[in-house]
């Protein structure tokens, strides 16, 4: 499976995913909620999102959904993982009764406020039952481990000390059975596309394990679900806009703050940047050097860099700056269920993007390119 996290030497901890998180909620606010840039938060107001899994990449969801002021539901079968979450901010309540954190999510959204809800159950369970009693969120999806059928999702009416042992002693049985709970949970995924949610597979090969389970003849319904690269990020991508990073090499939190104002100043026509540094500032933990992710676009990271060396050079800086590219930006990875899925050449499974991407950095002047 191709994993998408970033090399130990561009790691910033969890902001990467974040911001990415962020920036795909933000493209969904604009392409299905009508939001002018730098107006997403205005158009989700209001809104919540059913999600599962809050592992190490899905407990970005519920911040980053906060950050724009949608509300989130997440299904997590681990509790551990919800308390940690909890007890970091990064949820408001922790329940395992679907009926406590529907009404709580409720009232919140009609007192105005946005809340973030972590409940105890299944997700395959927890999606059938909200399609079942007509409960339409406005966007629907899942960031479980799904794509690993036999250590990644734990199949409906199993428990946690059950699944771990039957994965080690009878792993097909846990896969048939995962796969037919996927199956479960994408089939109500699609019940509530068809009552107006907005649904979308965040990365985790969900609609593969299903049309395994439901056989080939179904995959036309299930890939009514578009992947989130093609639908919301590639777009994005097309502009030359991605995940760009900086790290302040002085280690000193004032020369992160000179990067921070440097970036919201630098772009007045694209207000959204300004946005997310004012909410980074506010919502992202510092974990190793001062760094910053920011979805800059083509012409804005020459600008960016260019404007850092004038603080470098005049003093305003206290040391270099490093730049990194992320490994979720344009043509850094093929894979015909992700990063090149759906591209109109008919090129899915062409594998040299990214190699054809490292060589043209290697002769653009990047000091370090790794395929
Ligand atoms: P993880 O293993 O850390 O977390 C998965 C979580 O899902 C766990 O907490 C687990 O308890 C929970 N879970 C499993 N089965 C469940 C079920 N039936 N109902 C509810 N909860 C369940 O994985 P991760 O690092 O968070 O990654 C999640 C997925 O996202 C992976 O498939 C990964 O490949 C994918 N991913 C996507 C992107 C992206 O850019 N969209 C980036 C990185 C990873």
């Amino acid at each position: 499976w191709g994993g998408l996290t970033a090399g130990a030497w561009q790691y910033i901890g969890r902001q990467g995913v974040l911001a990415g998180t962020y920036e795909l909620f933000g493209a969904i606010a604009r392409t299905d909620f009508g939001a002018a840039p730098g107006e997403e938060a205005g158009a989700l107001a209001g809104r919540w999102v059913l999600t599962a899994g809050l592992g190490g990449m899905g407990s970005s969801q519920p911040i980053s959904a906060r950050m724009l002021g949608l509300s989130s539901l997440t299904a997590e079968v681990d509790a551990a993982k919800a308390e940690r979450l909890l007890a970091a901010g990064g949820l408001d309540l922790v329940t395992d009764a679907l009926d406590q954190a529907l009404a709580t999510l409720d009232a919140a959204r009609s007192g105005g406020r946005t809340i973030a809800v972590g409940l105890i159950a299944n997700a395959a369970d927890v999606f059938a039952e909200v399609a079942r009693r007509g409960i339409v969120p406005d966007i629907v999806t899942d960031q479980t481990a799904a794509h690993d059928a036999r250590y990644g999702y734990l199949p409906s009416g199993y428990d946690l000390a059950a699944w771990r042992e039957l994965r080690e002693t009878d792993p097909s049985r846990v896969e048939r059975d995962a796969r037919a709970s996927i199956a479960a949970q994408v089939g109500a995924m699609l019940a509530l596309v068809e009552a107006g949610a907005v649904a979308f597979e965040n990365g985790n090969n969900l609609r593969v394990q299903a049309i395994e389970h439901f056989g080939e003849a179904a995959a036309a319904d299930v890939n009514r679900i578009p992947g989130f690269m093609e639908a919301y990020l590639r777009p994005l991508f097309a502009r030359g806009i991605g995940p760009f990073r900086w790290v302040a090499l002085s280690g000193s939190t004032d020369d992160q703050d000179v990067l921070d104002d440097l970036a919201v100043r630098l772009f007045p026509g694209r207000p959204e940047i300004a946005r997310w540094i004012g909410l980074a500032r506010e919502h992202v933990p510092q974990q190793g050097l001062p760094a910053r992710s920011c979805w800059l676009g083509h012409g804005e990271r020459s600008a960016f860099a260019v404007a850092t060396n004038e603080l470098v050079a005049d003093g305003s800086l206290s040391a270099p700056v490093l730049f990194s590219r992320d490994h979720l930006d344009s043509a850094a990875m093929t894979h015909p269920r992700i990063g090149t899925e759906g591209m109109r050449d008919g090129s899915d499974g062409v594998s040299d993007f990214p190699l054809l991407d490292g060589l043209l950095l290697a002769a653009t002047g990047a000091d370090l390119v790794a395929i």
